[in-house]
């Protein structure tokens, strides 16, 4: 499989997971198989105990899982089914760790962040891939750049780029833009921050998508291009929208399409619209 994966920067909540599904609905236009994990940086093993009204409903897969309500909209975004192991938390990843170095596992090491963490969460990416057998896997990380429990993940897919090559492994940044109204200008300083801590992970984002209030115009996108070092066409606006089945419609406009496919080296595949 390959991978893409999707970061958030400057605010929780700006819509990561609806971003990440619709992209996985436009490759899925060109007949690309495509399955999605969500990475929740918290200790809980499960959505299960969480408060509902601070991190919404909770999603329970068809194998029982209790997950994040990110897993619905996947599901609903790219019709599949998706089981309890695509919402990886860090609990979950701290408890395998720990019963493995009690078997006696790793006998001998010191288990530490640095190799032991970071390769069960590629392990666990990876049994999400080799079992779907989907030819791209979006991999979306919960929370905000910069987060200390987004750390070991994101370490985790900078080696996973690493690993699996160049071609096979896409970053995806989605930040925010604020429209400052008593100037009357949007302001992408919060946007070159974020990509600055990405990049600081060892992340090199490939595309950014800018959520904002209202559309963005070409020179401010030109602006982003610059000054963060991505592609002028890698620049994606995604405005608010009075519904989220719109947000595909948005990006397919934007040509992200084309450019995940040119970027994965996948550009062969011809879309086919005609179930939109
Ligand atoms: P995150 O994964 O970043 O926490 P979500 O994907 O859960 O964010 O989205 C947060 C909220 O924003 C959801 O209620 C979602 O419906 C809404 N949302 C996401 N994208 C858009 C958009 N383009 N326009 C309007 N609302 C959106």
């Amino acid at each position: 499989s390959k991978y893409i994966v999707v970061t958030g920067g400057v605010v929780s909540s700006i819509g990561k997971g609806i971003t990440a599904a619709s992209i996985g609905r436009i490759l899925r236009s060109y007949g690309i198989d495509v399955t999605a994990i969500k990475i929740d940086p918290y200790l809980n093993w499960d959505s299960g105990t969480l408060n509902p009204y601070q991190h919404g409903e909770v999603f329970v897969t068809e194998d029982g899982m209790e997950t994040d309500l990110d897993l619905g909209h996947y599901e609903r975004f790219l019709d599949v089914e998706l089981s309890g192991d695509s919402n990886i938390t860090t609990g979950k990843v701290y408890s395998s760790v720990i019963d493995k170095e009690r078997k006696g596992d790793y006998l001998g090491s010191c288990v530490q962040i640095i190799p032991h963490i970071t390769d069960e969460i590629k392990s666990m990416i990876r049994k999400i891939s080799s079992k779907s057998d989907a030819d791209v896997v979006l991999v979306e990380i919960g929370g905000t750049v910069g987060d200390i429990e987004s750390q070991p993940f994101l370490e985790a897919v900078r080696q996973l780029r690493n690993e699996e090559g160049h071609d096979n492994v896409m970053f995806v940044h989605v930040t925010y833009v604020p429209y400052l109204n008593a100037a009357g200008e949007f302001k992408t300083k919060p946007t070159q921050h974020s990509t600055k801590e990405l990049r600081s992970t060892g992340i090199i984002p490939d595309m950014i998508i800018c959520r904002s209030e209202l559309s963005i115009d070409a020179p401010l996108k030109q602006k982003i291009a610059h000054f963060c070092d991505v592609e002028r066409n890698a620049v994606i606006n995604c405005p608010d929208v009075s519904s989220i089945y719109e947000v595909p419609l948005i990006l397919s406009k934007e040509n992200v399409g084309e450019y995940v496919l040119k970027r994965l080296k996948m550009e062969s595949r011809q879309p086919d619209l005609k179930d939109w």
